[in-house]
């Protein structure tokens, strides 16, 4: 293989670090001369107790070793953390004096204690590779500590232009994508569950002739990467809600969290009529028949009633047919074990049939079979 990916063994000291170490709401958190993203912009924050973060500050005190990190290298050969993200910024607040470990300020300490800290030497394993390698080997190495989802394993490999702007629309606590389509999608835009699920949508998985699912998402990021900005991902993101905002302009809150964009997909050419397909909802959501009240979007475009899960006969409806039939099949007239036989409903429920005891039979396998293919 040409672009072999390569883990490199590295020791930075705490000084190196340190220099350029900055925190802002615009760039996120940066250090090593500005050449490593501590936090890139709008990832989420974990929290970190006090107590972890003195422990960090006191290992490196007595000079005891902390666990290895794990840097990413990007192709324009700057740095992110992908492990050893809140060690990391621990020791940059504490070296730059926003906290105190026993008292001591960074400031307060005797010289020959602070050229210590900044001349301790941490564990840095540097990964270069192709962006598949490099996804693999996060997701493989991504045990301790806090998880990463992963979305933002696939931002830590795929990091670039357009990431920056999409992160901008898809990934910020109150970003447009979150005002537009709040009470349709679900998941948290800080833990990129918004974006991810936009491209999902945009780019569905598929399946090879193996029958595997492609990584789509990776495709399609890896197809985008050097964007100059994701105006693309934005507009069809639109076009996804308003598209459900004017077919379904009545909103219920079985709405969110829907497939919407597969939907879209599917059936934006399609001529829906809103006012049609609202009365039809309203009797589906009053049918006690139908238990999955949010299957009802899906169905009302697809058709397919197993979106519905509609109701079915219980062991003892099944039981009291069988014996008012005395096991006896009606379609065939032959005779029949319970457990050869399927609970039927005479009318189907799209023909308006209810499921009880009056418009329920037991048909032999093979007649159900042989009713429900007609
Ligand atoms: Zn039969």
């Amino acid at each position: 293989m040409s672009n072999k990916m390569q883990i490199e063994l590295t020791h930075i000291k705490i000084r190196d670090l340190y220099n350029g170490y900055e925190d802002t709401a615009e760039n996120g958190v940066k250090g090593f001369g500005g050449k490593l993203d501590i936090r890139p912009q709008y990832q989420r924050e974990f929290v970190y107790k006090e107590k972890q973060r003195n422990a960090v500050i006191d290992t490196v005190m007595k000079g005891f070793p902390l666990n290895v990190m794990y840097w990413v290298k990007r192709e324009d050969g700057s740095f992110e953390v992908l492990d050893g993200q809140q060690r990391t910024i621990s020791i940059c607040q504490f070296v730059k004096g926003d906290f105190s470990v026993d008292y001591h300020y960074f400031h307060n300490l005797p010289d020959d204690k602070k050229t210590q800290i900044l001349d301790y030497k941490l564990t840095v394993y540097q990964c270069t590779g192709s962006d598949s390698e490099k996804l693999e080997w996060f997701k493989t190495i991504n045990i301790a500590g806090e998880k990463l989802t992963d979305q933002e394993l696939r931002n830590a490999v795929y990091a670039g232009s357009w990431l920056s702007d999409a992160k901008r629309k898809f990934s910020k606590t109150g970003c447009v994508a979150s005002s537009l389509g709040d009470k349709y999608v679900k998941g948290s835009p800080i833990r990129q569950e918004l974006l991810e699920t936009t491209l999902t949508w945009i780019f569905p998985t598929e399946t090879d002739k193996e029958g595997n699912p492609h990584k789509s998402i990776e495709s399609y990021m890896a197809l985008h990467q050097h964007d100059e900005h994701a105006t693309k991902l934005w507009s069809y993101f639109e076009s996804v809600i308003n598209w459900v905002k004017n077919t379904f302009p009545t909103y219920r809150k079985e709405m969110k969290g829907l497939e919407w964009g597969l939907f879209y997909n599917q059936f934006k050419e399609t001529d829906l009529n809103p006012t049609a397909l609202e009365s039809e909802i309203k009797c589906l959501m009053e049918d006690d028949e139908v238990s999955k009240k949010s299957g009802i979007y899906a169905y009302i475009l697809t058709r397919d009633e197993r979106h519905l899960n509609l109701r079915a006969f219980t062991e003892k409806d099944k039981r009291t047919m069988f014996e008012r039939q005395n096991g006896v099949c009606p379609s065939c007239s032959k005779t029949f074990e319970i457990s050869e036989m399927e609970a039927d409903h005479i009318t189907p429920w799209s023909q308006g049939g209810k499921t009880d005891l009056a418009n329920g039979q037991m048909l032999c396998c093979s007649c159900n079979r042989i009713k429900s293919d007609r």
